[in-house]
């Protein structure tokens, strides 16, 4: 059987995808000279061009599709909701079956002590919902001048205005007059760039003091919140030390700070459990979620409420805030069947057991290479440097812009013969679907 019955003419799309696509995060003038690749199909962990030519697609999409593409299960409850109620809102007085379903599930996987899911249509509008939520659960309190929220250079957790200002992508701070007041930033816990002298464990301690010092810069009267990645992933695939998560919650403990955990790449199973607060002992007040909600194949996001953070907000009683598309019937079908798929298949036991610890072993023989220096991975997220020498650890300049890095010229390397993977500056990321198998490791290995 052809790979794609008809494949449609690539220059067209070419031609009118310059003429018209203005793309996220795109340097467009490099785009029009080399022509934008066009994606037609997917099954499993592969997907398709229009010329016929198959790619391994190692990163999920972007970090979401975890169930892998051609779930026609997932198409059928996104058909049958379709058809019986496409959407209505659950703004004045109304819900839908998909979205309280759906809460309700969320409630049985999240963390202990969550039983509340605001519903968003993205990651970052989740992200400006967690700035507005604790700032009306201080205000609420009599708190309110408890305000400012303290996050991590280097982190991503958005493009919104607050989610762009949240994260801490000096490239997109540059564009736009960003950051938004009232959001501070300290420095990620890098081992690699500021562990020097230290063993991992007393440099999570170190890093976690960051954030103690700035809150006492900062008065902790004024400080609302913390927010992190569990793992970076879009600034590099930083794998905290063991010892990080838990300082920080005792800090956030000590002056009474809520603590954000953005699971958005994290959650639903990347690290074989449904939720990467479990993993690290981070157990946050508020967990941004998005992309794995869906496996990707509809947008939706949101943030799980812990039950303290739930109270106040409910007994406060009306908060001014959401979106059209908050708890979307079709978005929340999708969930529904995409989280029975991975509980189904028991992806989480077969990550967090088989596929993870085999990955981890494949992935750090990587680092026998001579144009590479570490090779790590935490679950299904990875990352590797490319060194320009390996002796000495010589590296590469590490840029944000994305068209500049060593690492983009990797990339487009590895797409142009058959995988896809990030570049970060000089840093070759993967976070593969969850139901890659082990022969397929080895396939994307090779
Ligand atoms: N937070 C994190 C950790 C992310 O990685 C992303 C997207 O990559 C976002 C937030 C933003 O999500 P979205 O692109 O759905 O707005």
């Amino acid at each position: 059987t052809p790979i794609v019955p008809v494949l449609p003419d690539t220059q067209v799309l070419q031609r009118l995808d310059a003429a018209h696509f203005l793309h996220p995060f795109t340097d467009h003038k490099a785009l029009a000279e080399k022509g934008v690749r066009v994606m037609v199909r997917g099954d499993g962990i592969y997907l398709w061009d229009s010329e016929g030519r198959k790619v391994l697609d190692a990163m999920s999409g972007l970090w979401c599709v975890n169930v892998g593409y051609g779930r026609t299960s997932i198409t059928q409850a996104v058909a049958r909701q379709m058809e019986t109620l496409p959407f209505y809102n659950s703004f004045f007085n109304t819900t839908t079956i998909p979205a309280v379903e759906l809460a309700a599930k969320l409630a049985r996987i999240a963390p202990a002590g969550f039983r509340h899911v605001f519903y968003t249509g993205s990651g970052s509008e989740a992200n400006d919902t967690n700035v507005r939520m604790v700032r009306r659960y201080w205000d609420l309190l009599g708190q309110p001048e408890r305000t400012v929220i303290i996050s991590r250079h280097n982190a991503y957790h958005g493009s919104t205005m607050a989610g762009a200002s949240l994260g801490g992508m000096s490239g997109m701070h540059v564009q736009g007059g960003l950051p938004i007041p009232g959001i501070v930033h300290i420095n990620q816990p890098s081992y690699a760039e500021h562990g020097v002298g230290m063993t991992p464990e007393e440099f999570g301690v170190h890093a976690a003091s960051w954030l103690e010092e700035r809150i006492r810069e900062l008065g902790p009267d004024k400080v609302a919140a913390f927010i992190g990645e569990p793992i970076q992933g879009a600034g590099g695939v930083i794998i905290p030390p063991v010892t990080y998560w838990p300082e920080v919650r005792r800090i956030c403990d000590k002056y009474d700070i809520l603590l954000i955990a953005d699971e958005v790449i994290t959650g639903f199973g990347r690290l074989g459990k449904w939720f990467a607060s479990e993993q690290f002992g981070i157990r946050p007040d508020l967990i941004t979620f998005a992309k794995g909600v869906t496996s990707g194949y509809v947008p939706l996001g949101g943030v799980l409420v812990s039950d303290k953070v739930a109270g106040v907000i409910v007994a406060g009683g009306d908060f001014n805030h959401g979106f059209t598309y908050s708890g979307h019937p079709v978005a929340c079908a999708a969930a529904l069947e995409n989280i029975r798929i991975i509980e189904e298949e028991k992806l989480l036991e077969q990550v967090a057991h088989d596929t993870a610890p085999y990955l981890k072993a494949r992935f750090a023989s990587l680092a026998a290479h001579p144009l590479v220096g570490t090779a790590e991975s935490c679950g299904f997220v990875a990352g590797l440097n490319l060194v320009r020498r390996k002796a000495g650890n010589v590296h590469y300049q590490v840029k944000f812009d994305p068209g500049l890095g060593v690492g983009m010229i990797c990339r487009a390397h590895m797409f142009d013969n058959g995988v896809i993977m990030r570049a970060v500056g000089d840093r070759m990321i993967i976070a593969p679907p969850l139901i890659m198998t082990r022969p397929q490791i080895d396939e994307l290995i090779g």
